[in-house]
């Protein structure tokens, strides 16, 4: 399964829940990226993904080469659930011609089984991502109003001093949605014709939200269309 949804639509964290629930990995490209510069910094792969730090996205290239390494373990065989990737059209037909161009309702490892695109207004994504604290050290996400910190600004998993995001700052998030909108939402319509989309409402509390996540993905193969 694929998770869709614009910056702050909480795809990380029902992505992960997901995956947890199914007992397959959780292969998010955001997560991978971090994990590259800290395992093997002077990798050529390293390299191609410091561009972010001027701004800049990772090519499609760079990014179907770290998803197409992560599908090919053999932990994915059951399975997988794919959050921030693909990102655009392009992205979306290397990960099918990788994944064998196989019908829906095709075995896995080699095919989409769904899409799950969660749909969230923009004021609701901007009080979201305006209260986000992030953990440099290990990911973790909070919120000021909603999911605050044990204690106030330090990771309830590590211990390290959270941050807001360059990424989070209004003026930037103006730009990811922009960004979203040119390259990413194209995808819905994309998934659309192939019968895998199905879209979810993500606004609520995230359990609420989980809820709809877990009756949508548990439809598989022909109940997609
Ligand atoms: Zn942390």
């Amino acid at each position: 399964v694929a998770f869709l949804g614009p910056p702050g639509s909480g795809k990380g964290t029902q992505g992960a829940r997901l995956a947890s629930l199914w007992g397959v990995p959780h292969v998010s490209t955001g997560d991978l990226l971090r994990q590259i510069l800290l395992d093997e910094p002077h990798s050529e792969l390293a390299r191609a993904v410091r561009v972010i730090a001027d701004g800049r996205m990772v090519s499609d290239e760079t990014a179907g080469e770290i998803v197409a390494r992560e599908l090919e373990r053999p932990e994915a065989a059951r399975g997988f659930v794919l959050d921030g990737y693909p990102r655009n059209v392009r992205q979306a037909c290397a990960l099918q011609a990788f994944l064998g161009e196989q019908p829906p309702g095709a075995p896995p490892p080699h095919s989409l089984d769904g899409v799950i695109a969660l749909v969230v207004r923009e004021e609701a994504l901007l009080h979201r991502l305006a209260g986000r604290l992030t953990c440099p050290n290990c990911g973790a996400s909070f919120h000021l109003q909603d999911d605050p910190p044990a204690a106030e600004g330090v990771c309830d998993r590590c211990g390290h001093r959270l941050v807001t995001r360059e990424d989070d700052r209004p003026e930037r998030l103006r730009t990811r949605w922009q960004l979203y909108h040119e390259r990413t939402e194209p995808l819905i319509g994309f998934y659309r014709e192939r019968g895998l989309l199905r879209e979810v409402d993500g606004e609520g509390a995230e359990d609420e939200v989980f809820d709809r996540v877990r009756r949508a993905a548990a439809k598989r193969g022909t109940d997609w269309r």
